[in-house]
């Protein structure tokens, strides 16, 4: 009988030390949340998936300078970490093929050939009469009712890092439409103070977004700031350092990209070694604030262009050590882009449809709405790896960008 009990006793115990030791493991397996980074605190740890190398990146080796802080074990720079990828932005990553339900093309009629809304837009405040500035200001209520109105008319937001790669993963019967951000403007984003915390101020694009994505999270919440990084504190003024502000705006997985040092106008380039200068050195300092992370699209400033003969250094080049390159260089006006894996598309010139500002101007968004037909435009099939087309639309399709994708027409 004592021996009986004596192995019970045992048993019991050897149960308690491995149901202590599952818990112990599973605490120390959870991932890690995005509190700390929402909450202000300021962790160099780097900003999620903006940096994440791309295969185009790589095969190029125009990839920028490892930061500091990212490669001490001195390691290629083009090599993925896992330290830059995120759980909430892997855009880049091939399309999962899992829940992936077969359509009807005849009833969805896709037409992944079709033309992409990049949206470009600069400010934003609470009363328009605070400004005398017509074309570049929006509301904050103009943007949330034009979230519903897009929403509603089957626009999703992809990111500009799909957008390049084709990597469109919106439902099938909707559009992807990207949103640009020029200038660093507070209204686009901005931090406040609540309880000792660095929040997103709701009364900035972002902010709005956020929420809008809360009520409707399948609309997409992704946007690229373009950024001036000579303006310093100025960019997105409010709450919190420059680094704070831009480690949360990316924890949401928006972008940043290159508005150039001092907003250049490149029309006026007068050598190499000045767009070197303008593009090299805002993305020197922007990896001074958060290393490793680097621009992979230019905006124009005032869409000027570089002199012909310059403008290969608009795409890449060097300055001080740090390396850039640029995988799409966007454009002011006034149309929708073809996709990336059409025969027309010019990533050194995409085209951007501006926001309306206090009045309707030809060729803005409000303009475009009505005329971005069902047969202009592009139509998910709702499938990342597939790019299906009406018939006789196959000739448009570039078969050499489709990487891997399967071409369908129907
Ligand atoms: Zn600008």
């Amino acid at each position: 009988m004592r021996i009986l009990k004596g192995i019970l006793m045992l048993t019991l115990a050897v149960c308690l030390l491995i149901a202590v030791s599952c818990i112990i493991g599973n605490e120390n397996k959870k991932a890690p949340s995005r509190e700390h980074i929402a909450d202000g605190t300021t962790e160099s740890e780097p900003s999620p998936g903006i940096a994440s190398p791309t295969p185009a990146m790589v095969s190029s080796g125009q990839e920028t300078s490892p930061a500091p802080d990212i490669s001490p074990s001195g390691q290629e720079p083009s090599e993925p970490t896992p330290a830059l990828s995120s759980p909430e932005q892997k855009p880049s990553a091939p399309a999962q093929e899992a829940n992936i339900e077969p359509v009807d093309y005849s009833e969805i009629r896709p037409n992944e050939s079709g033309d992409i809304p990049i949206v470009m837009f600069h400010n934003f405040v609470e009363d328009l009469d605070s400004t005398n500035d017509e074309e570049f200001t929006t509301s904050f209520e103009a943007f949330e009712e034009l979230l519903e109105t897009l929403y509603n008319e089957g626009y999703r937001l992809i990111s500009m890092r799909d957008f390049i790669d084709h990597n469109i993963s919106v439902p099938a019967g909707t559009k992807p439409m990207v949103f640009t951000f020029d200038d660093g403007s507070p209204g686009q984003f901005n931090l406040i103070e609540e309880n000792g915390k660095l929040v997103v101020n709701p009364k900035s694009a972002a902010g709005i977004m956020i929420k809008f994505s809360e009520k409707h999270p399948d609309f997409g919440l992704k946007g690229i700031f373009y950024l001036n990084m000579d303006k310093e504190e100025k960019t997105f003024e409010g709450a919190g350092t420059l680094k704070e502000r831009l480690e949360i705006l990316m924890s949401y997985g928006f972008e940043v990209g290159n508005h150039s040092w001092g907003h250049f106008y490149f029309s006026q380039a007068k050598n190499r070694e000045q767009i070197y200068e303008r593009l090299g050195r805002n993305q020197k300092r922007l990896q001074e604030i958060i290393g490793g992370v680097s621009f992979y699209s230019l905006a124009l400033p005032h869409g000027g262009k570089a002199p012909e003969e310059l403008k290969d250094a608009m795409i890449r080049g060097e300055y001080e050590g740090t390396r850039y390159f640029h995988e799409t260089i966007m454009a002011v006006g006034s149309t929708p882009s073809v996709p990336s894996i059409h025969k027309d598309y010019n990533p050194e010139y995409v085209a951007r449809i501006r926001s309306q500002g206090k009045v309707e101007i030809k060729f803005d968004l409000t303009y475009w709405l009505p005329n971005m037909t069902r047969d202009r435009m592009y139509i998910s099939d709702g499938d990342p790896n597939t790019v299906v087309v009406p018939k006789g639309k196959e000739n448009l399709i570039d078969t050499g960008k489709l990487n891997g994708k399967k071409l369908i027409t129907y």
